[in-house]
């Protein structure tokens, strides 16, 4: 799924319960392709504005031109294992479990299904041997349109629930 649309249902689904959290569920929603992704995005803005303007950009890039340190980043963070030692290690600073932090296993519980064999499929057992899910592919039209039309009608919903609640 692209990392806008993960922001976002992560703070559909986590940022809701305290006030002001939204904001950290929309980050940490998005953190697993931030902290692999964005080094390598910054150092590429040229080429990734030239693929906008044409077709290409329906098309995954060439996993080639991908370093290795973006591959090895995607490992940590697409992760459940990595993601549940981190909360563990959170929960024992806090003894209190982080609610937000839910944001980051569901944007990995989402990519799961979502990406192909073919260009990055979710590592979510690593370091373990993973079985990797060839999903099908987050960037084809209408998987974006069903995605975002289900994300409008969440917040509508999200906002409608808040409005009566505070009416009540
Ligand atoms: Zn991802």
């Amino acid at each position: 799924m692209d990392t806008l649309a993960h922001g976002l249902w992560g703070g559909a689904v986590f940022g809701q319960r305290e006030k002001g959290r939204w904001t950290w569920a929309f980050l940490l929603g998005m953190a697993p392709d931030l902290l692999s992704f964005g080094p390598f995005f910054l150092t590429r803005l040229g080429t990734i504005a030239e693929r906008w303007g044409t077709r290409q950009r329906m098309e995954p890039p060439d996993p080639s031109i991908i370093p290795a340190y973006v591959y090895d980043a995607y490992d940590v963070t697409h992760s459940l294992v990595m993601w549940g030692l981190a909360g563990g290690l959170i929960w024992a600073f806090r003894r209190k479990w982080l609610w937000v932090w839910g944001a980051w296993a569901l944007h990995i519980l989402c990519d799961i299904p979502t990406h192909s064999t073919r260009f990055f499929p979710t590592p979510f057992l690593w370091p373990l041997d993973t079985p990797f899910v060839n999903g099908a592919r987050w960037a084809a039209p209408g998987f974006m349109l069903a995605n975002y039309s289900l994300l409008a009608l969440t917040y509508l919903a999200i906002v409608l629930y808040k409005s009566k609640r505070n009416k009540a």
